[in-house]
């Protein structure tokens, strides 16, 4: 099936700065692409390319096959077929509910039978019954949010665009919420353009995910692959890896470890190979360090290991290669509660700082490893500008 977004070779620059370099991705019809990636890295330039609120210094958009955005050619936004829903909602704040939610239609001239029927249905939808006579001072954020996307919603575009679109609420509703948008839009089939910095709300509402930096894309790929095998060192530091140890590459493009002190870490190199010899980076997420203290008797480490190993394989993918594990010593620096479980601060070998996920607090000054599943653990050359 032919997509119904296709941008090609985006490029924009603000003045001497190039906010967007050569863009290039399409979109097919009912899919959740989620854009993520720090502030400042061009997420809005390209939503605002594809809104028609900004022209493009090269490349094209087409919508539906349609030409819609070129340096020659910039078709406004109201004749694309899209719908955005801004961060702030932009509700009219002197119109009810209902009014907001048939603004968009009475543009279009439905007839007002088929028009009321529209709303009903989406203000059923959105759980806003009961609200319709409110302006929007008078709702909660969650369910302005809710009547943003019923406005949105009503024409029935062939894209919607969400811009940060959970970013003003709390965080409990934000969770709720995400998934609540996800589940609606896989039921009604819309094709969604998401624009977020939050790797959590990308996850939850994503068929593919495109992870940006400095104007570029640096992967793009389903959410659980973006997760799994981290292209750049920022995706894997941006999706969770806020581990970040240098050292030096040792060992195959087969087999890829790095020497962190006197220890050699095997890991997995998702992007270029380590050349040999050379400076390269080791990163992995505070909840895949497994604690061994130095202290315990030998037998009890490798019962307590082996019990993890086995739990950590058997959710591994089942075509998964059998598990390789190093061990990386570490000093304890500090404990932090944090609910269901500590967060640990430690020290490796070379004076790095480390944090992982343990059930207990340990006190400062112990010695121990952290035991590291090399498929968790990502490599990669010091060299890459990523
Ligand atoms: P994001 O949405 O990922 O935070 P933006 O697309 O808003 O990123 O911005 C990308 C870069 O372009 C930023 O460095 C920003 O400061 C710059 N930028 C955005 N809009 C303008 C503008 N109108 N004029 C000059 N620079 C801009």
């Amino acid at each position: 099936m032919k997509p119904i977004l296709e941008v090609s070779r985006l490029r924009k620059a603000y003045g001497s700065f190039q906010a967007l370099s050569d863009v290039s991705f399409s979109v097919g019809r009912g899919e959740i692409i989620s854009v993520l990636g720090p502030s400042g890295c061009g997420k809005s330039t390209l939503l605002q390319l594809i809104a028609g609120l900004q022209q493009p210094d090269s490349g094209e958009i087409r919508l539906r096959e349609e030409l819609v955005a070129s340096p020659s050619r910039l078709v406004p936004p109201e004749k694309r077929g899209i719908n955005m829903v801004f961060q702030d909602y932009a509700l009219w704040p002197h119109l009810t509910i209902y009014e907001n939610i048939a603004y968009g239609l009475k543009r279009q001239k439905a007839a007002p039978a088929e028009r009321d029927r529209k709303i009903k249905e989406l203000i059923a939808l959105l759980q806003l019954n009961g609200l319709e006579d409110r302006l929007p001072p008078q709702l909660s954020g969650g369910q302005q949010q809710r009547t943003a996307i019923a406005r949105a919603l009503a024409t029935e575009p062939d894209v919607l665009l969400l811009d940060e679109p959970l970013s003003n609420l709390d965080m409990r509703l934000r969770i709720e919420m995400r998934t609540e948008m996800a589940y609606l839009f896989r039921r009604l089939g819309t094709t969604v353009f998401h624009v977020t910095h939050d790797p959590e709300e990308a996850f939850a509402m994503a068929d593919r995910m495109i992870v940006m930096r400095n104007g570029s894309i640096d992967q793009l790929d389903v959410p659980q692959a973006c997760y799994q095998l981290p292209r750049t060192r920022s995706v894997a530091s941006l999706l969770g890896a806020g581990n970040r140890l240098s050292g030096t590459s040792t060992g195959t493009a087969a087999a890829p470890a790095v020497q962190i002190g006197g220890s050699v870490i095997a890991g997995t190199a998702p992007g270029a190979d380590l050349p040999p010899n050379a400076p390269a980076d080791l990163l992995f997420r505070p909840e895949d360090a497994r604690w061994v203290p130095a202290e315990s008797a030998a037998a009890e480490a490798a019962a307590a290991l082996d019990a993890w190993s086995a739990a950590v394989d058997s959710a591994a993918s089942p075509n998964a290669s059998p598990a390789v594990y190093s061990r990386l010593p570490v000093q304890i620096v500090h404990s932090a509660f944090e609910g269901s479980r500590w967060r640990m601060l430690a020290l490796a070998e070379n004076g790095e700082r480390i944090a992982f996920m343990h059930s207990q607090p340990v006190d400062p000054g112990c010695s121990g490893f952290l035991m590291l599943q090399a498929a968790h653990v990502y490599l990669y050359p010091q060299s890459a500008t990523s």
